[in-house]
């Protein structure tokens, strides 16, 4: 039997090690951390597309009940203007799954409880440092605690600094960073500005926020504030405090429930820097193939990237299943996949750009978006969330 390793335990990692079970290729799971990733304390959106994904390997169901719905978004200016709302996930036919909203450390945790109780083994603490293809076609992987492993092929589904890139393409390039820190909060301490099952999203003068409220009425938010990047440790030396007053300096022109709710909020923020790697050049070699964040990812503001590291998951799984010679797999969900994930992440930053305008592109959009949220449940989304992976 084909044997895969599996560098990262992340959505990616999880999602193609059930799907390659499926396939057929026995698969290993090696994660660097000895649970989860850094910065899983941010929360996320899984819309139609990553939950219809899942299904076609029976794991939507643990993601659906550990999340609550998103339906509708609304948008309010910085001046507390009513912008308009829409449905979140468009036009998408009935029968599918509507979007749902949980924290990064809870979609890792259910697709690793999934992939173990189907027997998967994931092994915690595994960094990779180094890899290289030996003679019969085979691939051996060094870890940063000494050990290795070896299989038939390896997939870098190891996130946005992925080493299995550079390990494909020492030229590969480095991803953006979009000049905003996005900031997460939660906080029981507030009535929540939103109905429930929606989100509020504000652009601010400044800054641009959005929340929404779980079911036990925690009110949960982000921030997209622009800042200087900052090295791993500098960013986590930053404290709660300082976020705070940062944003609350950010939102002080808004007449927006915005400030409210970061006041209201006390140790529970955590920020991370937001990225965006429109075009990598080589996504494989003979042996090695990457997937998800890291070959293409988006900005956070299209909400789509763990969708997408869903979609690749299943995609490349399928390909694997149906052509044993790797390259030719690797070669084949590159051309199912790359059109796709490269238009998201440009309507990304698409979007990125129209959260954080100069004052005219700002009065310009507060005039066009009335007119374009009419237009998002006429279907504007569909080639996004109406998108569906075949097995
Ligand atoms: C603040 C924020 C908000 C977001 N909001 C959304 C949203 O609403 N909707 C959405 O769909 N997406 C959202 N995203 C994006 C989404 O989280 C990512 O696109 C998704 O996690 C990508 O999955 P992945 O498995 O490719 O990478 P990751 O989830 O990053 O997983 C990579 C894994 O590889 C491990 N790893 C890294 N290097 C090594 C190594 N050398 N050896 C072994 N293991 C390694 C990491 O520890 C990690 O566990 C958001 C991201 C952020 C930062």
């Amino acid at each position: 039997m084909t044997k895969a390793l599996i560098i990262g335990g992340g959505i990616a990692g999880a999602v193609t090690a059930m799907a390659l079970q499926k396939a057929g290729v026995e698969a290993e799971v090696f994660e660097a951390y000895e649970s989860g990733a850094d910065d899983v304390g941010a929360f996320l959106v899984v819309f139609a597309n990553g939950l219809e994904a899942l299904r076609a390997i029976g794991a939507h169901g643990p993601v659906l009940a550990n999340s609550f719905p998103a339906e509708r978004v609304e948008f309010l200016s910085g001046t507390g203007k009513r912008l308009g709302e829409r449905p979140l996930a468009g036009t998408v036919d009935e029968t599918a799954m509507g979007p749902r909203t949980l924290t990064r450390a809870t979609l890792y945790r259910v697709l690793h409880e999934e992939a173990r109780r189907r027997g998967i083994p994931v092994r915690h603490g595994k960094r990779l440092v180094a890899a290289e293809t030996v003679s019969d076609r085979r691939v051996v992987a060094s870890f940063s605690d000494g050990s290795r492993a070896e299989g038939d092929l390896m997939i870098g589904a190891d996130g946005i600094h992925s080493v299995v890139r550079k390990l494909i393409d020492p030229a590969a390039p480095r991803p953006r960073y979009t000049g905003q820190n996005t900031v997460c909060g939660y906080t029981r301490d507030i009535k929540p500005p939103s109905a429930p099952d929606t989100y509020t999203m504000i652009y601010g003068r400044r800054a641009f926020f959005g929340c929404t409220a779980a079911p036990d009425g925690e009110v949960w938010w982000f921030a997209n504030a622009p800042g200087p990047e900052r090295s791993r440790r500098d960013l986590a030396a930053v404290t709660a405090d300082q976020w705070r007053q940062r944003l609350l300096a950010l939102l002080a022109d808004d007449h927006t429930p915005a400030a409210a709710v970061v006041r209201a909020t006390g140790e529970h923020i955590i920020a991370s820097h937001a990225y965006d790697l429109a075009v990598t050049p080589q996504w494989y070699s003979d042996t090695m193939v990457i997937i998800g964040d890291a070959a293409h990812a988006a900005a956070p503001n299209a909400a789509q990237g763990a969708s997408m590291a869903i979609e690749d998951s299943i995609v490349l799984a399928k390909c694997l299943r149906d052509q044993h010679e790797p390259r030719r797999a690797f070669a084949a969900y590159e051309e199912l996949r790359r059109a796709r994930v490269e238009r998201v992440v440009a309507h990304s930053a698409r979007m990125t750009r129209r959260s954080a305008p100069g004052p005219i592109r700002r009065l310009v959009r507060d005039v066009m978006l009335p007119r374009s949220v009419g237009r998002g449940g006429d279907g504007a989304d569909d080639w996004l969330t109406g998108y569906r992976v075949e097995w």
